[in-house]
């Protein structure tokens, strides 16, 4: 018996289409706002532009990594090794007040596609627990912040995770497996929704669950990649439960 769904966030949940894609001027506010606060804690720094640039790589170092081995990178301990790179004592600033300086919100641009409050409502209503299942290098209680903002908390008391909090990447087992445990629910009992067929569809069926694939922008599926269902919009999820699942309606 269905017990519990699980969603991807951006591009399920959160559409990115509004966003502008000027994601270095962006993240250049939140990085400065790091770096003033070491400034003020008394650090000597090598210039702004040293510690932009060092984030950037051991960004990408991260996310280049990650995607070979599945092991996440973290914004925490990236802004830390950043910081400390251009000057600031070891241990000055721990994750935490660097993520708090950080401040992560809602991006401009972005917003919840119109027919999800809607429709996690009905779910909620018919006694399904849900769970969001981020591949976000940002451990999850900062983007709790901007799914307030969106609205969004309100569905998801129970289970939200972010690959920085589990340590993985979706498609590791791992993560999918810790938000089961969290819901106390077995693959079996539970459904995942999202809209990147490596991340979210092969990795949700290799732990046994099954997987509804959300069609967002033009992605072409492989044959090795087969969803159980696919729609365009979560409007069409119950009649898709109806079939995968008879009987969730209770
Ligand atoms: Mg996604």
């Amino acid at each position: 018996m269905l017990k519990a769904i699980l969603f991807d966030l951006d591009d399920t949940l959160l559409d990115w289409s509004g966003f502008s894609g000027e994601w270095p001027s962006l993240e250049s506010v939140y990085l400065q706002r790091v770096y003033d606060l070491a400034l003020q804690q008394g650090a000597v720094l090598e210039p702004f532009q040293r510690f932009y640039e060092a984030f950037r790589e051991n960004t990408a170092d991260g996310w280049r990594e990650g995607r070979i081995h599945l092991g996440a990178p973290n914004l925490g301990t990236i802004l830390v090794t950043s910081i400390e790179a251009v000057g600031a004592p070891a241990g000055l600033l721990s994750e935490r007040d660097c993520l708090e300086a950080y401040q992560w919100r809602a991006v401009p641009g972005t917003r919840l596609f119109p027919e999800v409050r809607e429709q996690l409502a009905l779910l909620r209503e018919r006694g399904l627990k849900m769970a969001i299942v981020t591949n976000a290098f940002q451990p999850m209680w900062i983007r709790d912040v901007e799914i307030e903002e969106h609205g969004l908390l309100e569905f998801f008391p129970d289970c939200r995770i972010s690959a920085a909090d589990v340590g993985y990447l979706k498609p590791h087992p791992a993560i999918f497996q810790a938000a089961l445990d969290q819901l106390g629910v077995k693959p079996s009992e539970a459904v995942f929704v999202g809209d990147n067929p490596a991340a979210d569809i092969a990795g949700a069926k290799g732990v046994g669950m099954q997987a509804v694939f959300r069609v967002t922008h033009s992605v072409i599926l492989s044959e090795m990649i087969q969803p159980d269902a696919a729609i365009h919009s979560l409007e069409e999820l119950p009649a898709v439960l109806d079939r995968l699942q008879p009987g969730w309606r209770g």
